[in-house]
């Protein structure tokens, strides 16, 4: 239910100003409180409601408060199942477990164990570099420009972005960067320069443990690699003996039309990385999947007080349940994101050059401006019609549409109406042209001044 209008206004806007640390980032993108959501929705103190195209940067996949999940979380909680516990093992564990490898692995031919983490990207992210040097006994990672893994000290030194490296007050070293698929320019198979540059003696580069990568950039931009590029980088690291480290922490669960991102390449990768959606609900949850041969660990030499959270493990359980036994939903992603991408092209057709083009995979995709000062003022104007939206990229030039795998088509065509609008308004393209292509798909008219 929606607060009293009394009780919303005990909400102290100041609060948050006086006594947070300036280290906030979306709260100053969104600056509302909110309070309430469900599905794609979500309300602020205030009752005004706004469509979630953020969704917690890809950890609400199957939207807020996810009725199936709740409940499921509800009916443990209310027979005292067991909520902290370490690393022992709970009943919730070994469902979650056994759903892993029956519902996820063991379908795509992967065998892989579970190493579970402390809750956060970053904490599944540091055991993977952790593992690929204690098992080569090699030190250096390879990581690709663009590319983000989070921001403890090991993440952080395979994360291109200087604004983050520079936070760390100390050197980040062992990582080497390379240029992602399509860096260098279309003429440039990137693949090529990194086997160069691992293969000769003379260019001091010592092999490395591992090779780290996002399929899709969600941070970086939502540039992606082509099947082709990861088959040949899959072979290289085969050839050379490192260690192939698949970072699906925001590109997984779903997100780009299959359960991994690099599904579509036929690849099996060596580790892989997953958190945001992979609790379902947004409760924290990491895990490291990694080969057998790969399990070196000696028992407890990485460990972490948060390792066991149970009520993830359910939610996790009965999303794994509800939507990966078929393929039904993966089905409903690939068409959703084609959709999208459709509507997202129209308008790039539109509003060219001012929007350059189309980006990613799935439901992980955006438009990119060519001013990344237009896409601040799109996101923010878009805001204030009610639709919570952010930027990712080098420099934040492109507007990235994250809503949950969930969403309606209803709830969709709203979104993008809300967003065409404002991209229309902020370009300041008000033609027959822009009109007729605006307009199109949804069948709302964007009522453009002519
Ligand atoms: C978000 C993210 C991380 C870090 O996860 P946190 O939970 O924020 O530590 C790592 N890798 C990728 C690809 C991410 O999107």
């Amino acid at each position: 239910m929606l607060p009293a209008k009394q009780n919303a206004n005990r909400v102290d806007n100041d609060v948050f100003a006086q006594y947070e640390s300036n280290v906030q980032s979306y709260a100053r993108v969104f600056p509302q409180i909110f309070m309430r959501a469900l599905g794609s929705e979500m309300w602020d103190v205030n009752g005004r409601r706004y469509l979630d195209f953020l969704s917690g940067a890809g950890s609400l996949n199957f939207g807020h408060n996810n009725p199936v999940l709740k409940q499921a979380l509800i009916d443990y909680i209310v027979q005292d199942g067991i909520t902290h516990s370490l690393d022992l093992h709970t009943s919730a564990k070994a469902q979650f477990l056994e759903a892993m490898q029956e519902i996820v692995l063991r379908p795509r031919g992967l065998d892989y164990v579970v190493q579970f983490t402390g809750p956060t990207g970053t904490n599944s992210v540091e055991a993977a570099l952790k593992i690929a040097r204690k098992a080569t006994g090699r030190t250096n990672i390879v990581y690709f420009t663009n590319g983000f893994h989070g921001v403890s000290l090991g993440a952080l030194s395979v994360t291109g972005n200087e604004f983050y490296r520079r936070a760390a007050g100390v050197p980040l070293p062992n990582a080497i960067s390379m240029p992602y698929d399509g860096h260098l320019g279309d003429g440039v198979d990137t693949i090529d320069h990194l086997d160069r540059a691992l293969s000769d003696p003379f260019n001091g580069i010592e092999l490395p443990a591992a090779v780290i990568l996002e399929v899709v950039q969600g941070e970086g931009g939502l540039n992606t690699v082509s099947i082709e590029w990861l088959r040949r980088l899959e072979e290289l690291c085969n050839k050379k003996g490192i260690v192939l480290i698949i970072d699906d922490i925001q590109a997984g669960c779903g997100r780009t039309g299959s359960f991994f991102s690099f599904e579509p390449a036929g690849i099996n990768p060596d580790i892989v990385t997953l958190s945001k959606s992979l609790s379902g609900y947004g409760l924290p949850c990491a895990v490291v999947l990694l080969k057998r041969p790969l399990d070196v660990w000696e028992p407890g030499q990485h460990n972490g007080t948060f390792r066991g959270n149970n009520h993830a493990f359910i939610t996790a359980t009965a999303m794994l349940n509800h939507y990966w036994r078929t393929t039904e939903f993966a089905e409903s992603v690939v068409e959703k994101g084609s959709y999208l991408s459709n509507r997202l092209q129209s308008l790039v057709d539109c509003f060219s050059p001012h929007l350059i083009e189309v980006r990613g995979r799935g439901m992980m995709i955006g438009v990119v401006c060519a001013d990344p000062k237009r896409a601040s003022a799109i996101t923010s104007n878009a805001f204030e019609q009610g639709l919570v939206i952010e930027r990712s990229g080098a420099e934040d030039e492109v507007i990235k549409c994250m809503m949950p795998l969930t969403t309606s088509c209803p709830e969709l065509d709203e979104g993008v109406d809300i967003l065409a609008r404002v991209i229309a308004e902020e370009l300041g393209v008000r033609t027959l042209r822009s009109r007729k292509a605006v307009s199109t798909r949804s069948g709302h008219d964007l009522e453009l001044q002519v």
